[in-house]
């Protein structure tokens, strides 16, 4: 579904440094999302006040963004590994009518950048000709917080379902490309039972995907959109957890999704634990360029 409302912006900047550890450029197409995830940071960052104060119902889409990072790529001497996107889905609807992720990736790739993708959207697979030709510089994460449609409509309440996102990432990895789960955020009193997070390992298992997990990070904005879309209770809980700390609480989700992970045979990174210096974390992986010999590797690279 297209967001309500598409506001057309001109940028003078594509890429961007990034502070994650894995990525060394972020490239973010679209400002806002319409998905309207009720967790989602983006809104503390969108940087766009009517799509912060609309969540999910406001995009603005960055008209000129193919035109700046060509003249950006032709002079960046240092290549690297570029996340699409790190703040909003670079595959929301409204990409199947700007296609400006398409564009952008399809010129990263032309000057030997490496790109992470990270979507729920299996409109990724339009692209499947493209990443299946440049599996080697490619890795796709697909984030799934629960297989359990009815909490997933709830907390994502436009994204695809995650059947829908779990059959695509299978699609990927069966195309030689290699792929993660985003397991995150992991909410207290929402997804954090045995139940939805073994469904999470489940599909990761069956698309032989790497998984990166995360709890909750809550800003101010976030929590007041949360508290409009959440019951009270709910709330309280999550708020309790997450902004004072439960004893033992991280480290109990930690024990039962390296078991789960154990019993499924899948590698699970702790998204705080990834070391970049480290040589066999994400990070280094990634970078050092390990990513894309053959996306049902991956088990046999830990
Ligand atoms: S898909 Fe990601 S960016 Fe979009 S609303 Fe959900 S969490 Fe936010």
């Amino acid at each position: 579904m297209l967001p309500k409302k598409i506001i057309e912006i001109r940028v003078s900047k594509a890429l961007y440094r990034s502070k994650l550890p894995d990525l060394d450029y972020s490239l973010n197409p679209y400002q806002g999302c319409s998905f309207g995830c009720v967790y989602c940071y983006a809104i503390h960052f969108t940087g766009i006040e009517e799509a912060a104060n609309n969540w999910g119902e406001v995009v603005a889409v960055k008209v000129n963004l193919v035109e700046v990072l060509r003249r950006e790529v032709m002079h960046t001497t240092k290549k690297g590994v570029v996340g699409v996107s790190t703040i909003t889905d670079p595959y929301m609807p409204i990409e199947a009518r700007y296609s400006l992720t398409r564009r952008s990736i399809e010129l990263l790739l032309a000057y030997r950048f490496r790109v992470s993708i990270q979507t729920k959207s299996p409109l990724v697979l339009r692209d499947l000709d493209m990443l299946r030709t440049h599996r080697d510089k490619v890795d796709v994460g697909m984030t799934i917080t629960t297989m359990d449609p009815s909490l997933a409509r709830v907390i994502e309440p436009r994204a695809p379902h995650p059947l829908a996102r779990a059959r695509a990432l299978k699609k990927i990895s069966d195309s030689l490309i290699y792929t993660w789960i985003f397991l995150g955020p992991i909410i207290p009193g929402l997804n954090d039972s045995e139940e939805h997070i073994e469904g999470v390992i489940g599909a990761a298992s069956e698309s032989n995907s790497l998984v990166i997990f995360d709890l909750l990070n809550i800003y101010d904005r976030t929590w007041s959109y949360m508290k409009e879309r959440l019951d009270r209770d709910e709330v309280t809980k999550i708020y309790r957890v997450v902004r004072y700390g439960s004893k033992g609480y991280w480290s109990r989700i930690k024990s039962l999704v390296l078991k789960l992970c154990t019993k499924y045979g899948v590698m699970c990174i702790d998204f705080h634990l990834s070391d970049p210096f480290e040589t066999n974390s994400w990070p280094s992986i990634r970078k050092a360029g390990y990513i894309g010999r053959g996306g049902g590797s991956q088990k046999r690279l830990f």
